[in-house]
C-alpha cells in the first residue's frame, strides 16, 4: 500500500528565520497527522534551521536539487552526502525550472537519480509537459521520454525507491490545475510504463505525487484519484495555514 506523500517545494523563498518558523509552525499544526508523510524542501541555505524546526516530528527534510558528483570543484554546487549530513532524506530533482532555467536534460537528471540513489536519499522525480505540447497532443510522448531518460541504467530494486511527481508545467504557478481526470490518466500512464520498464510489483509501490497549483480548494479531488499518491505543493506551501489544509486532504 502506497502512503500518501505531500511535499512542499519553498523554491526560493524564505530567508533562514521565516523558514524555521514555518517548520516550528508546521511540526505544532501537524502533530496528530501520522498517516501522510510530509517533506519540506526549503532552499539549501534553511536546511539546517528547518531540521531544527522539525526535530521530534515525523516530518521529513527534503533538497530541491544536487549534483550528481561527490565532491569537486563544482562551485556553488551541493552533493547528496552534504545533503545527508544536513538530515536530508528527499530531493527533488529534474523540476520544471531547472530544465527551463538551467538546462537540465534527462542526462543530468539520470545522473542526479542515480547518486541519490547510491547515497540513499530518495529522489522525487519531476516529470511533465508543457502547454504547446499538451496542446500538440504531445504529452504521453513527453511523459515517457522524462521516465525513460530518468531510469535509464537504474536497476528495478532502486527504482522501486523513486518517487515520481508528474507536474505538467502549464500548471505550475499558474493556477491552472489539471483535472483530476486529467492528471489521474497520466498518472496511470505513468505506471504502466513503469511496468513495462520493470515489473508490475515495481510499478505499484512507486509513489506518483501531483504538482501545479495545488491548493486546498482542489487537493481533496486530486488527491482521491486512484494512481494520484500525494502532491508536490509549490506555491500553498509557503503558507501555514493552506498547507496544513493541503496535508489533512490526504488523510485516508
Ligand atoms: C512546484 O513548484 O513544484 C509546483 C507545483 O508549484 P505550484 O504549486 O506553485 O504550482
Amino acid at each position: 500500500m502506497r502512503i500518501s506523500i505531500i511535499a512542499g517545494n519553498w523554491k526560493m523563498y524564505k530567508t533562514d528565520r521565516e523558514a524555521y518558523e514555518l517548520a516550528s509552525f508546521l511540526k505544532k499544526s501537524l502533530k496528530d497527522v501520522k498517516s501522510v508523510k510530509v517533506v519540506l524542501c526549503p532552499p539549501f541555505t534553511a536546511l539546517s534551521s528547518v531540521k531544527r524546526g522539525i526535530e521530534g516530528s515525523d516530518m521529513f527534510l527534503g533538497a530541491q536539487n544536487m549534483h550528481w558528483e561527490s565532491e569537486g570543484a563544482y562551485t556553488g554546487e551541493i552533493s547528496a552526502s552534504m545533503l545527508l549530513s544536513l538530515g536530508c532524506q528527499f530531493v527533488i530533482l529534474g523540476h520544471s525550472e531547472r530544465r527551463a532555467y538551467f538546462g537540465e536534460k534527462n542526462q543530468i537528471v539520470n545522473l542526479k537519480l542515480k547518486a541519490a540513489l547510491e547515497n540513499g536519499l530518495t529522489p522525487i522525480v519531476c516529470v511533465g509537459e508543457r502547454l504547446e505540447e499538451r496542446e500538440a497532443g504531445k504529452t504521453e510522448e513527453v511523459v515517457e521520454d522524462h521516465i525513460t531518460g530518468a531510469f535509464e541504467g537504474v536497476e528495478s530494486e532502486q527504482a522501486g525507491k523513486v518517487v515520481i511527481a508528474y507536474e505538467p508545467v502549464w500548471a505550475i504557478g499558474t493556477g491552472k490545475t489539471a483535472t483530476p481526470k486529467q492528471a489521474n490518466d497520466v498518472h496511470r500512464f505513468i505506471r504502466e510504463k513503469l511496468s513495462a520498464l520493470y515489473s508490475g510489483e515495481v510499478a505499484k509501490n512507486i509513489s506518483i505525487l501531483y504538482g501545479g497549483s495545488v491548493k486546498p480548494e482542489n487537493a481533496k479531488d486530486l488527491l482521491s484519484q486512484a494512481d494520484i499518491d500525494g502532491a508536490l505543493v509549490g506555491g500553498a506551501s509557503l503558507k501555514a495555514e493552506s498547507f496544513e489544509k493541503i496535508v489533512r486532504s490526504g488523510i485516508i
